[in-house]
């Protein structure tokens, strides 16, 4: 049997034709990179597309938090407040700024922080909140900023996923003290690799551009210790002929989503992962729980994909928190509910190039675990 396998996530690019204009220029100005005009193009059409007043373009979304949390200066050893049900860049970007992560639990039915369960968490060491658009499900952003006021706790977001996002018609990365993208090949707009930080607060603007530039600002300045984490030339060109045609690909996924909510619904034990009705969605991910009466475990269902050549993935599984890296030093942390979807999460695939009838034959699939039947 021949069958087209089917893979969880997939780059967009634009027409070859379309890059190759692009980057044409390069070859007679050989300006490959340090903020050239292509990075410069891209950074204003960001800040126009995201409808942010403040953006910095930076070579990941790691590098981005990475460097996000570095320019607010909290005192070695300070505590961040955060989640573990996400990528571990998340929990990386904290360990390397010499802080230490304090796991919140997530909530069950959208996967983000749980801001019932955050103040308990607050001591005189914490120095900031690190919550997670999940799956682009937006969090309880009006609550943590209570909190935040309170404490008097800075407020980074892992936008990683949330591309795009509006929530009540403001563009996701206005909220908090900065927010955190990702151009990860794999993500709903990429620039092969890239990220960005967005924020509220000018100043901050040079302290990241000297953090990202080894902190030169002259043949003969050298203002602070920075690293290197610039977006060459053509890594913008692949964002700007990408941006042309993100409208585009936010409407395939929305329309492949819809058919999996459509085919799905009455597979009693499989339960979305979307969360507010007040978020406009990227649609960059489509997560199930299996749960309750769903005859399949989430590892048996995983498998039996598999064998029809159908690619989804356990994320996120495990909990950052879990990792071997972190010989168990955060086993105390109490994480049922976040515990509770990393055992029964499953991301089916989403992306540009699939099909509506590829979305029924993963439901067809997913059904044959209820009722066997035979699939084609
Ligand atoms: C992709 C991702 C990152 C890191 O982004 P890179 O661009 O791959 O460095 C951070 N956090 C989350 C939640 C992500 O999914």
């Amino acid at each position: 049997m021949d069958i087209k396998e089917i893979f969880v996530a997939q780059p967009s690019m634009p027409p070859f034709e379309e890059y190759v204009e692009t980057v044409k220029p390069l070859w007679h100005s050989r300006w490959l990179t340090n903020m050239g005009i292509l990075h410069q193009e891209l950074e204003e059409q960001l800040g126009e597309y995201l409808d942010v007043p403040e953006l910095s373009l930076m070579v990941n979304g790691h590098m981005a938090l990475e460097l996000v949390i570095q320019a607010m200066d909290f005192p070695r050893g300070s505590e961040v407040i955060t989640t573990p049900f996400t990528f571990i860049s998340t929990t990386h970007a904290i360990i390397r700024n010499g802080l230490i992560p304090v796991f919140c639990d997530v909530k069950p039915e959208d996967g983000t922080i749980d801001e019932e369960k955050i103040e308990g968490l607050v001591t005189e060491k914490t120095a900031a909140i690190l919550p997670v658009h999940v799956y682009g499900n937006v969090c309880s952003i009006e609550a943590i900023e209570n909190i935040a006021h309170r404490h008097g706790l800075k407020v980074i977001y892992d936008a990683a996923h949330a591309f795009g996002v509006t929530y009540k018609g403001k563009g996701i990365g206005n909220f908090g003290d900065a927010s955190v993208f990702s151009f990860h090949a794999t993500k709903v707009f990429n620039t092969v690799e890239g990220g960005a930080v967005t924020f509220q607060d000018p100043a901050l603007h040079s302290r990241l551009y000297n953090l990202k530039n080894f902190g030169i600002r002259g043949e003969e300045l050298v203002e602070e210790v920075g690293t290197n984490a610039k977006m060459n030339e053509f890594c913008a060109a692949m964002g700007l002929c990408n941006l042309r045609h993100v409208g585009q690909a936010i409407a395939r996924r929305r329309e492949l989503c819809r058919e999996y909510e459509r085919l799905l619904e009455g597979v009693s034990g499989i339960r979305l992962l979307w969360g507010s009705s007040a978020v406009k969605r990227n649609y960059g991910y489509f997560p199930v729980i299996v749960q309750g009466e769903y005859p399949l475990s989430r590892n048996e269902l995983y498998k039996l994909l598999g064998k029809y050549g159908i690619h989804a993935r356990k994320y996120f599984y495990p909990l950052t928190s879990d990792h071997a890296c972190f010989a168990g030093r955060y086993q105390g942390a109490s994480l049922e509910c976040a515990r509770y979807l990393a055992e029964r999460v499953l991301a089916l695939p989403v992306h540009e190039g699939l099909e509506v009838e590829d979305v029924g034959r993963v439901v067809a699939v997913i059904r044959s675990g209820v009722c066997p039947l035979t699939l084609e």
